[in-house]
């Protein structure tokens, strides 16, 4: 049954759509460069998720923050923002003792609840449990395009329609499952790694059952699954299989770490495409398909005690590629092929977690009603997408600039500095483009 649409009468002056880090980092701008200007933006965020988590089915016990918690929300943007992660945690009474644990890298349990304390302050501007389903042009009778309406279905099925201004599409990756699973996306037990917790709550290993489980992947993630597998789930023989001959450190040494400062991303933007291709290319392996060097030693440990004991309970399956996987008997078979020898192998598992990454084209299928007007979704120096002349709200893009704007784009890194130039842009549009009045009336269709 169709449910009645709700329908604000009045535009905003921008809507967000997702309300991770991105977006929360330039609610946060708004509202600081509206006060200084004394004149505030009308805005709202709104979210998929039931309230704040940040990747929340990933936070097990001993994943940490692999960024500098300097790098938080406002920091290199303005540093005297009372929404810094030092304020966090003066206001939770944690400041000294974080002090004497020495590090730059807090718990990623800790970094959400951070982010929830900022979204705690956000709770006017945001909705949440609501999934936007597109962005469509509110025509005017030929003249540009002046404001965009913003469809949304909340959890009952009630569809929400708004419009605004402006727009901030930050809706972050998707879980990427290879083709070789595609049949199987719906297998209770094969899954994304973002899907994690919640998952592995559901299964036997949970109540100590005996069971075998692939974790496919060579990146942070898989290991991050690997360690917890070993560690909360004694009765889980684990199979870690990677196409890759070794886990391969990330790179976070100094130098290195300077591409992920805002200036870096100038310099790539300013680059011609294949200058940005290289640049990318060769700095890959601070990101993808590389773990954390302690998690690493980790891992090896593991491996050697089992030498040790000679109680083989986990294997690591490297240069191996998944040739096939199908389902068979309540269980899944994986046929594998070693990259070097050729061999082929077939292992049966009771559960498959896919640490396969994400890709980032969810913009291209929200904004899919104005393709007309966006051309290749190019995105300008100030994150604004290119459009044509018909088309004059901006539309911004977080997350989904990596090609034109760095390795830093789809991170923390440049969070504030990023948000700080939406900022900026938004604040330099027009007066009279600027929502007077909002009042939200349901109307039945
Ligand atoms: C497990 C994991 C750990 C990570 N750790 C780090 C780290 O330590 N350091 C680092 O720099 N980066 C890390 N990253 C990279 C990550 O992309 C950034 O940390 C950060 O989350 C980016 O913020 P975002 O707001 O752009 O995207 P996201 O955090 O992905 O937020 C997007 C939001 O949009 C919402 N959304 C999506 N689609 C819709 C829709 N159609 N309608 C409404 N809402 C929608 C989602 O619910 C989500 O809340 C990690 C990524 C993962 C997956």
């Amino acid at each position: 049954m169709t449910q009645p649409m709700s329908v604000a009468s009045a535009a905003y002056d921008l809507l967000g759509i997702g309300f991770g880090p991105s977006n929360l980092a330039l609610a946060i701008a708004l509202e600081e460069f509206g006060q200084q200007r004394g004149q505030p933006l009308r805005s709202l965020f709104i979210d998929r998720q039931a309230d704040y988590r940040w990747h929340g089915n990933t936070l097990v016990a001993q994943s940490e923050l692999q960024i500098s918690f300097l790098k938080d929300l406002v920091t290199l943007r303005n540093p005297t923002s009372p929404f810094s992660f030092v304020n966090y945690l003066q206001s939770q009474g944690r400041l000294a003792d974080f002090i004497n644990l020495g590090t730059f890298y807090p718990c990623r349990m800790e970094y959400n609840d951070y982010l929830r304390w900022v979204a705690g302050h956000f709770k006017e501007q945001s909705r949440y449990g609501e999934q936007v389903l597109r962005v469509e042009p509110v025509l005017n009778g030929g003249r540009p395009i002046e404001r965009l309406q913003v469809i949304s279905r909340d959890a009952e099925g009630r569809e929400h329609a708004r419009q605004t201004h402006a727009l901030a599409l930050s809706t972050g990756g998707t879980p990427k499952i290879p083709a070789v699973f595609q049949g199987l996306r719906d297998h209770p037990r094969v899954f994304h790694h973002a899907q994690y917790l919640q998952s592995m709550a559901g299964l036997p290993c949970g109540q100590g059952q005996a069971m075998r489980i692939a974790v496919v992947g060579g990146g942070q993630s898989a290991a991050e699954a690997f360690i917890d597998l070993n560690d909360s789930y004694p009765s889980a023989q684990v199979d870690l299989i990677l196409r890759a001959a070794v886990l391969k450190p990330a790179d976070d040494s100094p130098f290195v770490n300077e591409i992920f400062s805002p200036e870096y991303t100038d310099l790539v933007f300013n680059q011609p495409e294949a200058e940005r291709d290289r640049l990318i290319n060769e700095y890959h392996n601070t990101n993808y398909s590389v773990v954390d060097l302690d998690l690493i030693e980790r891992i090896y440990g593991i491996f050697y005690r089992q030498k040790v004991s000679r109680q083989m309970r986990h294997g690591f399956l490297c240069r191996r590629r998944i040739e096939a996987a199908r389902a068979d008997n309540g269980q899944i078979e994986l046929r594998l092929n070693d990259n070097a020898t050729g061999a082929v192998e077939s292992h049966r598992y009771d559960a498959v977690i896919l640490a396969t990454g994400y890709e980032r084209s969810s913009h291209k299928q929200l904004l899919e009603p104005l393709s007309e007007y966006l051309g290749d979704f190019v995105a300008g120096r100030d994150y604004r997408l290119a459009a044509d002349p018909r088309l004059q709200a901006p539309i911004f893009l977080q997350g989904f600039c990596q090609a034109s704007h760095g390795l830093s784009d789809t991170l923390l890194s440049v969070l504030p500095a990023r948000a700080g130039e939406i900022a900026e842009a938004l604040f330099q549009l027009p007066q009279t483009r600027r929502a007077k009045s909002l009042a939200a009336v349901a109307v039945g269709v």
